[in-house]
């Protein structure tokens, strides 16, 4: 039953199927899973004598009248009905509203749920309420979901949709079986069904939800599970001679922190061990990833192998070439770039010399991973800034060799505990230490009314010879927005200085234009340059003290550090200006949360806080389905409790083979789809 179709549902015509279908929703199951955002409490009934100002309550009263509409002005109608109960009266109001005159009847009885207000006269009255005929009552008296809107959907064309699905599902079959329900008391489905969207009281509805938690955070622990290419058993490729490791260091024109000489430490380890590594690495903006994963890249060509760096940008990868030629001068490594950007024999030849083996370390964005690239002997593939790749993508990377060592490197830092969950099988090393000498950059958060005094300070710092980042979240001015487009705000700035030059970046540019501008502001033709989040990863320029990001509250603050870390890489103190709009408390707290802190981990974990899981742990981010109803943050109990779960389920059934797990493995491969593959 769950199967069909939600045009079957009284009152689903197609045309409302489709806004279902923004949301995903096709099937009755779809709907039933469409879990609400939030609950009403329509519960409190009153006598109308006994109702509080600003209060939201439920009453039954008799039309005294019938509606009266009155215009007030051109675009603007008030409908009232007076309405009584035995113990009082009150006025109810509707604006520009044009159904209800014919909809509603003197001396007819009325459930009315609203806030309770007074008029400018001092009257009583209710506003827009909620309006059931009495005796017919399915929205009022009760406590009644809410969901997320999309399109046209109203909350009530949604729960009255919801409420028939519930009844034309008839009894729901139960997933999850009956010795996992027993051991983590789970409610069983139907039950929690009904309560998560229409609960008897509220504690019933925290007893579905726990139940849905569980459910949804165990089907994605199960799907990452069973997706992983299994190869803790298979041999890794043993490292003999780890004496390179120091000969590559003490080869540094500086000394390592301790956080990147215990990450080497177990990375060396790994790369010993004759099992495969599989190991991220974390570590904020600035604390020196890149050397890290330059010594194991080392090891690995000095241990006769091939290595593969994969970066998300061409001008990241670029860089990284850049910076491997410069460690590795007059060592003998051949370091090759692979792009999307090559010429045809170009590229030709770059492939001929991965695959005879004359290329020891072959850098490049996805270009990398393509089919007709192949390699001699790769070893070592590591991934950088991973937050970018689709976990597909690694997996493919990780399938150029014959089992290689997997490093993946990511400035977005996460939990520890949410880490180990998402990335199941990934032994994780954190870089918590910033090279010395390394000064905070210094944020400011400011409005609108500050440009002026903005603008005086790009002046200062560029006439100084510094340069400066100013950075915007879209490309072309939409009409329905107010953010600065970039391409507008890179003409008046050259307008406003003349006597710089001013560059302009953004990820519609071919890519050939866009490597232009970054490497003229790379070697500092470029003042100013003004970008969409382009730069957003790994691009150094030390030179550039002075990052500008307009529409601040745009972006997340996970995201909005990632930015700031492009600055502040040379010895001069460095300055990030957050141009923020709209005053809301959320907007107020996270920009403070910027002033006041460069500490990445507490950043994500504020920024989890305040946005939500569903954004932090979007699709786009990891690859991974956003959360319905789980709170990673918050749910962090109930987390470790289905993450067992799913392990005991796999122990004791790998592929979920078994008739016992039958509607689970639905459930599971309906998540994740086949092409997406977990390391
Ligand atoms: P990220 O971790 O963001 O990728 P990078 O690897 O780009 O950071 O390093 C940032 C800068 O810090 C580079 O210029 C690099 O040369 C420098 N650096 C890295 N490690 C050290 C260190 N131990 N001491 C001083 N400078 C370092
Ligand atoms: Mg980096």
């Amino acid at each position: 039953m769950v199967n069909k179709e939600i045009t079957e549902l009284p009152g689903i015509g197609e045309k409302r199927a489709e806004l279902f279908k923004k949301r995903g929703i096709r099937t009755l199951s779809d709907l039933l899973y469409f879990f609400p955002r939030s609950h009403e409490d329509r519960t409190a009934f009153r006598e109308i004598a006994d109702c509080k100002e600003g209060e939201d309550v439920c009453i039954k009263a008799i039309a005294v009248s019938s509606v009266k509409v009155y215009r007030v002005r051109r675009n603007m109608t008030v409908s009232t009905m007076p309405v009584c109960d035995s113990s009082g009266s009150l006025h109810i109001v509707w604006y520009n509203n044009r159904f209800v005159k014919d909809a509603y009847h003197a001396d007819e009885e009325y459930i009315f749920f609203g806030r309770v207000t007074r008029d400018k006269y001092g009257k009583r009255q209710m506003v827009n309420p909620i309006v059931e005929r009495s005796g017919n009552e399915r929205f009022t008296g009760k406590i009644v979901p809410l969901y997320h809107l999309t399109g046209n959907l109203t909350q009530k064309i949604v729960q009255s949709a919801m409420e028939n699905a519930l009844r034309a599902a008839g009894r729901l079959d139960e997933y999850i079986p009956d010795d996992i329900r027993a051991g983590y008391k789970l409610a069983e489905i139907n039950f929690a069904m009904k309560n998560i969207h229409f609960p008897d009281d509220f504690n019933s509805y925290s007893i579905a939800r726990r139940r849905f938690v569980f459910e949804e955070l165990m089907i994605l622990q199960l799907a990452l599970l069973e997706k992983k290419t299994d190869n803790t058993a298979a041999e890794g490729i043993v490292f003999e001679d780890t004496l390179c490791v120091n000969e590559f260091i003490s080869s540094l024109p500086f000394p390592l922190t301790g956080a990147q000489r215990r990450t080497l430490e177990e990375i060396t380890a790994d790369l010993t061990s004759g099992g495969i590594m599989n190991r991220l690495v974390q570590g904020d903006v600035g604390s020196g990833k890149t050397a890290v994963a330059a010594a194991a890249i080392y090891a690995a060509v000095k241990n006769g192998h091939q290595a593969a760096m994969m970066a998300p940008t061409e001008i990241l990868a670029r860089q990284h070439k850049e910076t491997l030629d410069e460690l590795f001068a007059g060592s003998g490594i051949n370091v090759v770039l692979l792009t999307g950007g090559m010429k045809a024999a170009e590229r030709r030849r770059a492939l001929d010399y991965i695959a005879l083996g004359s290329a020891d370390v072959i850098i490049g964005t996805h270009a990398v991973i393509q089919e007709d690239v192949e390699y001699y002997d790769l070893a070592l593939a590591v991934a950088d800034e991973q937050h970018r790749f689709g976990v597909g993508q690694r997996a493919a990377l990780a399938a150029k060799g014959h089992n290689p060592h997997m490093l993946i490197m990511s400035a977005t830092p996460i939990p520890r505990t949410l880490a180990l969950i998402l990335y199941g099988d990934l032994d994780i090393s954190v870089i918590d230490e910033l090279p010395p000498g390394r000064k905070a950059v210094k944020t400011y958060a400011v409005g609108e009314n500050m440009r002026k005094r903005v603008c005086a300070f790009i002046e200062k710092n560029v006439s100084a010879g510094s340069q400066a980042y100013v950075v915007c979240p879209l490309v072309e001015e939409t009409e329905t927005s107010d953010l600065k487009d970039a391409q507008g705000l890179a003409e008046r700035l050259q307008e406003m200085f003349p006597q710089y030059r001013v560059g302009l970046v953004h990820g519609k540019m071919r890519p050939k234009l866009k490597d232009a501008v970054m490497t003229s502001f790379v070697a500092g033709d470029i003042q100013i340059l003004v970008s969409t989040t382009v730069i957003e990863v790994g691009v150094n320029v030390p030179n550039a003290n002075l990052m500008i990001i307009e529409n601040a509250e745009r972006f997340g603050l996970s995201q909005l550090h990632q930015l700031r870390g492009r600055v502040g890489r040379g010895q001069e103190q460095a300055f990030c200006i957050l141009i923020a709009h709209g005053n809301n408390e959320i907007t107020r707290q996270r920009m403070r949360t910027m002033c006041t802190s460069n500490d990445g981990f507490y950043i994500s974990e504020q920024d989890l806080k305040l946005r939500g899981p569903g954004d932090f742990f979007g699709t786009r981010q990891h690859g991974l389905p956003e959360m319905r109803i789980a709170n990673l943050f918050e749910d962090t109990d109930i987390l470790k409790q289905a993450q067992e779960a799913a392990k005991k389920i796999i122990s004791e059934d790998a592929s979920l083979a078994g008739e016992k797990y039958a509607r689970l493995k639905a459930r599971v491969e309906k998540l994740l789809p086949e092409d997406v593959v977990m390391n």
